[in-house]
């Protein structure tokens, strides 16, 4: 069995830009704890979105059990569980899909798997979450083992001694530490489809687009969507090319998005409140917008530093608040720019100087 360290710990310190998101909601949450952030939403019969801190959750009830989307932050699991279970009528939790890797929608991973569910998720998803904790983990028992013998001298060991008895401490570490519970146990490389509680329901890959590793999930029957961070309402999106994604890709998820909805679907984003099919469309025409005039302004040689300023680049969409998210108009312009870099590289004209 693989066993590596603190994966709890290391899950929580991978939240991505949007962790803080839901925080001012405050305590409006359904749920009976006092404290809590976690607000169930109904949507229609037997679909539900989750909100509390993190990506929107959605949640699939019926006569076969309950298929939840994306699981938040560990330390809401308590508080999202019970959620589920009272609108389930506590039938067991069977699946859960990450729509991508991202701390802020799979911190939540183990306390489902414990619950029982099968994570499911993109190939790529298990390869970046199995990567991740490895490399923190790495990091956590390095540290461990210089602290221990630093301590062992400290309390008049031989620096000999003290290496031995912290190489046995960090093997305790790797053997009482689990990461079998957090990375999806069933992947799949393209599309996949599920016939679950009386519905079709479509899983599709939208290649290179937040990451290289999303997944939007349509309820054909309930004529509902979950787009995970491949849509976000209002605001700049997040493109991660570290991690795979890419302008055009990102591009093409929304029209994806946009060829399976009608105007009665309900859209759960990735962050933001519930969505229709003419708020994707309204990102969509933005990122095309800026898309294209960031590529003009580098064609004719302008610099990023020049690009930024300018009234019909940033101002625009800024005006009806894409900015005000987590991603700022510079950093947003930024990726565009790189994109259009990536893509003209030998075509542009020399910058003025
Ligand atoms: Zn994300």
């Amino acid at each position: 069995m693989r066993k590596i360290f603190s994966l709890t710990l290391a899950l929580l310190m991978t939240t991505c830009f949007f962790a803080q998101e839901d925080k001012k909601d405050g305590d409006k949450g359904d749920n009976k704890r006092g404290n809590s952030i976690v607000r169930n939403i109904k949507i229609k019969d037997n679909m539900y979105m989750i909100t509390g801190r993190g990506g929107n959750i959605g949640v699939n009830t019926g006569e076969n059990g309950v298929l939840v989307i994306d699981s938040q932050f560990a330390e809401l699991s308590p508080d999202i569980i019970a959620s589920i279970k009272r609108v389930s009528n506590d039938k067991p939790i069977q699946f859960l899909v990450n729509t991508h890797h991202h701390g802020d929608h799979v911190g939540g991973n183990e306390n489902f798997s414990k619950e029982g569910a099968i994570i499911y998720a993109h190939d790529n998803v298990r390869y970046r979450i199995l990567k991740k904790e490895q490399e923190k983990a790495e990091k956590e028992i390095d540290k461990a083992y210089d602290e221990s013998v630093k301590k062992g001298v400290g309390e008049s060991m031989s620096q000999e001694e003290a290496e031995m008895n912290a190489k046995r401490g960090v093997e305790r570490m790797q053997e009482s530490l689990d990461i079998d519970y957090i990375s999806p146990m069933i992947t799949y490389s393209e599309n996949s489809t599920m016939y679950y509680n009386g519905q079709k329901i479509m899983l599709l890959h939208l290649h290179k687009a937040h990451t290289d590793g999303d997944t939007m999930i349509f309820f054909t029957d309930s004529n509902v969507i979950h787009t995970g961070d491949a849509y976000i309402k209002g605001k700049y999106p997040f493109v991660d090319v570290k991690n795979g994604g890419s302008v055009e890709g990102y591009i093409n998820g929304l029209q994806k998005i946009m060829a399976l909805s009608d105007e009665d679907t309900q859209i759960i984003p990735g962050h933001g409140t519930l969505a229709t099919r003419a708020d994707v469309e309204e990102t969509l025409k933005m990122m095309k917008y800026l898309k294209d005039r960031v590529a003009y302004y580098y064609l004719t040689g302008k610099t990023l530093e020049e690009i930024l300023p300018l009234e019909d680049v940033g101002k625009i969409y800024d005006d009806k608040g894409f900015g005000g998210g987590f991603i700022s108009t510079e950093s947003f312009i930024t990726v565009l720019y790189n994109a259009a870099a990536k893509k003209y590289k030998n075509k542009r004209a020399k910058p003025q100087k």
